[in-house]
């Protein structure tokens, strides 16, 4: 993909320096900020990969990272990307720790918007999610120790509009697909789409919530492909792309979902129906990451 090239010295010193450091555990890298298109760019190399849409009034914050310490590298990099003194407003693509735990860092009038519906979710599931990651890891506890959630500014609906000046931005709820609450962020000007687990580069589903199936995931895709015609897509655990990844996306579950629905008529079990999709699936995408965790969407799916 087409990269814009690193324009001014600032940047410049920002993408340079420290750039032997390597991420440990959920930890960004300070110095992996990538401009993807005229107003978007990424802290890319970490876990998940932070997007910064920059206007010339607003910047807006796609994901803060896991844990205080993390946000404070995501706003860094976006104060030094607003050097108009632009007002912050921060989102989140799911309620997932290593998305949503780094509000500590910010300024109490940052502006936090968000899907009313990954709110709720958030405020039931969030802190099943952060003993997860603290308990998984010692470098993730550590991160998350004094982490505290900003109280929300704006929440929608399934639709939400930000001028930032120069650049408008659409914020969209489409129903379940990774969680309950996934938004996925148009920059139009930039013909760019933040996207979030929904769409993905090479990287299977995972099927977190219960009400999560391939049946509802394709319904989400399919919005997107309707609404939707970005030039760059840029997912979360997996490299920006093009537009095809939102047609992959759409093949991938079309197929995942007939296949499951064909193993229930024939009366095979969840577990025996996981097992099969799984194997024809790894057959099929022998380039695709997380295979293994097909099982959940096959579960979800003979439970509806
Ligand atoms: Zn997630």
């Amino acid at each position: 993909m087409k990269r814009f090239a690193l324009i001014s010295g600032l940047i410049g010193a920002l993408v340079c320096a420290g750039a032997q450091a390597q991420p440990r555990g959920h930890q960004l890298p300070a110095d992996n900020l990538t401009q993807l298109s005229a107003h978007v760019w990424a802290i890319e190399g970490g876990s998940p990969t932070i997007a910064i849409v920059v206007g010339h009034k607003a910047t807006l914050i796609v994901d803060d990272g896991l844990g205080t310490p993390n946000g404070r590298i995501v706003l860094d990099a976006a104060h030094k990307l607003s050097t108009n003194g632009q007002k912050l407003y921060l989102t989140t693509t799911h309620y997932h720790a290593e998305h949503a735990t780094g509000d500590g860092a910010f300024p109490a009038d940052t502006v936090l918007v968000r899907p009313r519906v990954q709110q709720a979710e958030l405020e039931a599931e969030g802190q099943k999610l952060v003993d997860l990651f603290a308990g998984r890891s010692p470098d993730d506890k550590a991160l998350l120790q004094d982490m505290h959630y900003l109280k929300p500014g704006i929440l929608f609906d399934s639709d939400y509009r930000l001028d930032l000046g120069g650049v408008k931005v659409r914020l969209a709820w489409f129903g379940p697909a990774h969680t309950r609450g996934d938004e996925v962020v148009m920059v139009e000007p930039d013909s760019v789409l933040i996207s979030g687990d929904v769409v993905q580069n090479k990287a299977a589903p995972y099927f977190y919530c219960s009400e999560c199936t391939p049946e509802s995931w394709l319904a989400v895709v399919d919005k997107i492909a309707a609404q939707f015609h970005p030039k760059i897509v840029v997912p979360d655990h997996s490299p920006p792309g093009n537009a095809s990844l939102i047609a992959e996306t759409r093949a991938f579950m079309a197929s995942l979902a007939t296949r499951i629905q064909a193993l229930k008529a024939e009366g095979k079990s969840a577990d025996e129906a996981g097992k099969i999709v799984t194997a024809e699936m790894q057959a099929k995408y022998p380039d695709w990451g997380s295979l293994n965790r097909l099982q959940l969407g096959v579960t979800h799916a003979y439970a509806q």
